[in-house]
């Protein structure tokens, strides 16, 4: 489904015109402040672009979830001031992006300037997709630009509805970016293709294992969901997180899947969570009734960093262990340094998942990858081989 991109209006008039743009500032906030700016800079080759071709930017964002209306602790004022700093501008903000004079307040920016709007999540009808909010929202630009990967798996009116009145409507570089490496992954992988997976649950990554299956060469499960497969083997799990009413479809992945599917072949296992807990390594039949398997163990690092080193075309998709407690954050570790030796060999690696991004983020490698996504429910749904709403309503290519 290929989308067009901001690139492809390079050729046209732009000075002077107001461009409408999506972006994904749902940032953490404490006591008022911006505590991680990485969704603010991943838009910023976008805002710098139009700018740069004498565009007046108006921003539209979420922030959390408020429940019923506007509420302080969700404002995006904050954000403005981050933007600021980010940008070394001054950022015009519409205290209500809804209200009559709205629209010109945004005719009233000279070239380059730069306004941001408050929360969408404020005005009712953003989560319906409603049609009367979205030609507020329209009524604020010339033209819309979807840079917000991270919302597009859901139909809001900030997202879709106006896409369809606002033309034209294309994708930011942030949008590309992760269309053309999520895209690239699942149509024209260069082989082998390994698919790594991960986290606690199974239940949450079923559709992604049965999308890729077909696509990948192999898929290497670690995490939590590896126990259910254990158990699925028939093989004791001791108190490790299982999913009871996924041991069957865990079988059933199994039988079809064949060697395609590479389980753990060890754990670090535990009596307790906790850093100083004593820890055992055991075969995988070796887990025994009081233990949780908390990570893979050593052999299994070694052999799934064997099948990543070989790799052309790599996903990974959740933490390998409770990385958040160490020493349980070995195999993750080891992934995330697998990964980035298998993209200096040229492997086209990406990263996917907010924990697993967080992971890599703190071993100090996502410059060390091809691409880490920022949208974590978007970007499994892209891997569940799902149509994304904010993506299907942009202008065809
Ligand atoms: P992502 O955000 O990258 O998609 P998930 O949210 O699916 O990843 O899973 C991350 C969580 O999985 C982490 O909090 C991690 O502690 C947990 N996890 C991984 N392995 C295990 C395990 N063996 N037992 C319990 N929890 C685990
Ligand atoms: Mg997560």
């Amino acid at each position: 489904m290929a989308r067009k991109n901001l690139d492809a209006l390079a050729s046209q008039p732009l000075e002077g015109l107001r461009a409408l743009v999506r972006v994904d500032f749902n940032v953490p906030l404490k006591d008022g402040r911006v505590t991680d700016a990485t969704r603010i800079e991943a838009a910023l080759p976008t805002i710098r672009w139009l700018r740069e071709r004498g565009c007046r930017v108006v921003l539209l964002s979420h922030l959390g979830r408020p429940k019923d209306g506007p509420d302080p602790r969700y404002s995006l004022a904050p954000v403005a001031n981050a933007l600021e700093s980010a940008l070394g501008i001054p950022i015009a903000f519409l205290a209500d992006p809804t209200a009559d004079d709205a629209p010109r307040a945004t005719k009233q920016l000279r070239r380059g300037e730069v306004a941001l709007a408050e929360n969408t999540r404020f005005y009712p009808g953003e989560e319906r997709n409603d049609r009367a909010l979205a030609a507020r929202f329209a009524a604020l630009g010339d033209f819309y630009v979807n840079d917000a990967f991270g919302s597009a798996h859901r139909a809001h009116a900030s997202t879709e509805a106006v896409a369809h009145l606002l033309k034209p409507a294309v994708a930011g570089f942030l949008m590309a970016r992760e269309l053309a490496y999520l895209g690239q992954a699942l149509e024209q992988p260069a082989r082998p293709f390994v698919a790594v997976l991960g986290g606690a649950k199974i239940s949450g990554k079923i559709d992604v294992i049965e999308h890729l299956l077909p696509r990948v060469d192999e898929v290497l499960i670690g995490g939590a969901m590896a126990c259910t497969f254990f158990k699925a083997l028939g093989l004791e799990t001791g108190t490790s997180l299982v999913e009871p009413d996924r041991v069957d479809m865990a079988k059933g992945l199994r039988e079809r899947a064949g060697a395609k599917l590479v389980l753990p072949s060890g754990a670090v296992v535990a009596q307790a969570l906790a850093p100083d807990a004593p820890t055992r390594s055991v075969a995988r039949d070796g887990i025994q009734p009081g233990w949780a398997m908390y990570d893979v163990d050593e052999a299994t690092r070694n052999d799934f960093g064997t099948r990543i080193g070989r790799a052309k075309t790599v996903i990974w998709n959740g933490p390998m262990g409770v990385f958040e407690t160490p020493p349980f954050d070995a195999g993750t570790l080891a992934v995330a340094r697998a990964l980035a030796e298998a993209t200096e060999q040229g492997a086209v690696t990406v990263v996917g998942g907010g924990d697993s991004a967080a992971a890599l983020s703190a071993a100090g490698l996502s410059e060390a990858v091809t691409h880490v996504s920022t949208g974590g429910g978007a970007s499994l749904e892209f891997l569940e081989g799902k149509t994304l709403p904010g993506v299907a309503a942009l202008d065809d290519a």
